[in-house]
């Protein structure tokens, strides 16, 4: 937006000890503050203030601004909220506080464990703080510059990012009719001002609270949540469509849906799953409600400030337009053919790699192969993004290459990712990878042909080290359940190739590619979306009936792991895996692995890899943040 010059700002708050810093303790991942917060911060505070009622108490507001900057000298502001009491004192043992104390622990954490009453309470908190706070900004910043009310939508309109800040509708409706408005010309203004992105289909990520939950933090909003979901029942009485379910949740996103005038998916795939399947009956009554928004990465970041040599090649080929105007690196697809560009290429994802070799072995004491293929798996520890099917394939791997099978090229599996603290199998999956990593590197004779590395505490400062080097992009969620995915777009920025389902953005990476220029393998989103619809799907069928892939999964809990690992967490993944396999690995694990071994044995022809490189390097201008924030403006904000 800054770019762009559009007059635009982001609302959220200040929280003091982020996410957390992982930490490995026994091949396990524990979770410590992180202290993002130094004198040398660029937080700026300022002496803007609300309050802000709870059930029985209020708390009043401190807006803290960071300037945002945007390329050519623009900026404009991220504003977060904060409360003063706020106390890193009651942290102990890693990341634990007592959840019931608000005064103390309201902005302490982003995205606080919600698996008990208490945490989900927290979160109700935390978001119709931000939400209110947000509609006091907006509504006086929009009478400052001569804003009636009734014409709101002609000052302000808000994306709703998620169903985070979903209660800014029923907060909205609440100051509006305090200020003497009447409710249905309350709902009209804001259904004219809200607008909706949805960013995942997996159910359980989809917010719904316990209506006597919400009594309980916020009861001022209740009356109208009842309002709103009556009106809605009155003109669409099927119940799939309600706000209020019959047990009594309020589902969040059909809040977002009736009272926006927009609701957008991240990919055009899943935007087409959101109408046909997820939300039809919502596309039925609102086609002309839903479009897509593929989408995009700040691409500056992830070339021009994470990989300046790549940027100097291209800057030499092509000029500089690029920078400004991504899609101008489509010229370099003239030069896909060239020698000497191809060499350069070459030569600077090889130095790229020793550069990432140091990191990897500040960050983890593990020397890796700089000569070696660089296949790397960083995004969130998730099931459907399935770092357990990569698992199985370093198991097999390993199994073969003790069989004698010796690859033509080395291979480091690279590995990135935090879990959810309360996540119990994502944190398994990270001890199965942990453990892979001491077996395999402490063997003399594997270790010389593959290494598995896994990089602690993941984020976008460890990205920005790691991309540059990557060889082999891993992009294998189960096809329907990753919306988009960013991480594939700013690997194939920098010239690695995409081994991938067709899910999310991949499918767009291919359209963009062509079939030639990435690896695609796995069953469609179509036939996934049918195995779920008849139940058909049976893993302990298919583990039995696959001798190699049985022979994988089994080495989980065979003796070799035993000295190093956690019997209970290793039996447990092996358990869900066998009796369940939600997220179907099992019948994409053959055609995986053969697409991998294609992969690595076209790997060895380096002028034909090179080539590919420079088709996905062109290509990759489709997904910079301008274009999707521009279509943004375009068809849904429509600013200046
Ligand atoms: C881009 C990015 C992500 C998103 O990765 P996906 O592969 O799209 O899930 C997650 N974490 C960090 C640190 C990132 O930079």
């Amino acid at each position: 937006m800054a770019t762009l010059g559009l007059p635009g700002e982001g609302i959220g708050l200040n929280y003091h000890l982020g996410l957390f810093r992982q930490v490995f303790e026994n091949n396990m991942q524990c979770e410590t503050p992180d202290q993002w917060i130094t004198e040398k911060s660029w937080l700026t505070p300022t002496d803007i203030s609300y309050d802000v009622s709870f059930n029985g108490f209020s708390l009043r507001s401190k807006l803290y601004d960071i300037d945002v900057s945007g390329y050519g000298g623009k900026s404009i502001k991220l504003r977060l909220f904060d409360i003063v009491p706020v106390d890193e004192s009651i942290v102990h043992d890693g990341i634990q506080f007592n959840k019931r104390d608000i005064l103390h622990n309201l902005t302490l954490f982003l995205y606080p464990d919600d698996s008990d009453e208490n945490g989900r309470k927290l979160r109700i908190y935390q978001q119709y703080f931000m939400v209110s706070n947000a509609a006091q900004l907006i509504l006086d910043e929009a009478a400052k510059k001569g804003c009636t009310l009734h014409d709101l939508s002609e000052y302000a309109v808000i994306q709703i990012n998620d169903t985070h800040p979903s209660m800014i509708i029923p907060e909205l409706i609440r100051l509006l009719t305090e200020k003497g408005i009447d409710f249905d010309e309350a709902c009209d203004i804001v259904t004219n001002v809200c607008a909706y992105t949805n960013h995942t289909i997996l159910a359980e990520a989809l917010e719904k609270w316990h209506i006597g939950c919400l009594e309980d933090v916020v009861p001022q909003l209740v009356p109208i949540i009842r309002k709103l979901d009556e009106r809605v029942r009155q003109k669409y009485p099927d119940d799939r469509t309600a706000i209020i379910d019959s047990s009594g949740l309020v589902h969040m996103a059909h809040m977002d849906i009736h009272y926006g005038f927009s609701i957008n998916g991240v990919a055009a795939l899943h935007t087409e799953i959101l109408k046909n399947s997820e939300l039809k009956p919502f596309y039925e009554i609102y086609p002309e409600k839903f479009n897509n928004k593929t989408n995009g990465i700040a691409f500056r970041r992830w070339l021009m400030h994470c990989n300046r040599p790549l940027t100097a090649l291209i800057s030499s080929i092509i000029g500089d337009g690029f920078r400004k105007d991504a899609f101008e690196l489509e010229k370099l697809l003239v030069y896909k053919d060239d020698e000497n560009v191809k060499n350069e290429l070459l030569r600077i994802k090889s130095d790229a790699k020793k550069v990432c070799k140091e990191f990897v072995l500040s960050n983890t004491g593990i020397d890796i192969d700089e000569n070696s293929i660089f296949d790397i798996q960083i995004k969130r520890l998730h099931e459907y993004k399935r770092q357990q099917l990569n698992a199985l394939y370093i198991i097999y791997k390993y199994l073969d290459i003790r069989s004698g099978n010796i690859p033509k090229t080395p291979i480091t599996f690279i590995f990135g990712a935090k879990a959810a603290p309360a996540y119990i199998i994502a944190k398994d999956i990270i001890h199965l990878l942990l453990t892979l990593q001491g077996l395999i590197n402490s063997d003399p004779e594997v270790s010389r042909h593959m290494r598995v590395v896994m990089v602690e505490n993941y984020n976008v400062s460890a990205a920005e080290k790691l991309i540059p080097a990557c060889d082999i992009s891993e992009q294998i969620s189960l096809a329907s359940k990753e919306a988009s995915g960013t991480g594939n777009m700013k690997l194939m920025l920098n010239g690695a190739l995409t081994l991938g389902t067709m899910d999310g953005a991949n499918v767009e990476i291919r359209e963009l590619v062509g079939e030639d220029n990435i690896y695609i393998f796995g069953r469609s989103s179509g036939e996934v979306i049918d195995a779920y619809a008849n139940g058909s799907y049976n893993a302990r069928e298919l583990y039995n009936s696959n001798e190699t892939l049985r022979k994988c999964v089994d080495f989980m809990i065979g003796n070799e792991l035993l000295s190093i690992r956690s019997g209970e967490r290793l039996y447990r993944l092996h358990n869900e895996l066998v009796s369940k396999d939600w997220f179907m690995t099992f019948p994409d694990f053959d055609d995986y692995v053969k697409t991998k071994e294609r992969m690595l044995s076209d790997y060895t022809d380096r002028d034909r890899w090179a080539e590919k490189m420079i088709v996905n390097i062109a290509k990759a201008g489709y997904f910079s943040s301008d274009r999707t924030i521009s279509e943004y403006n375009n068809d849904i904000w429509k600013l200046n």
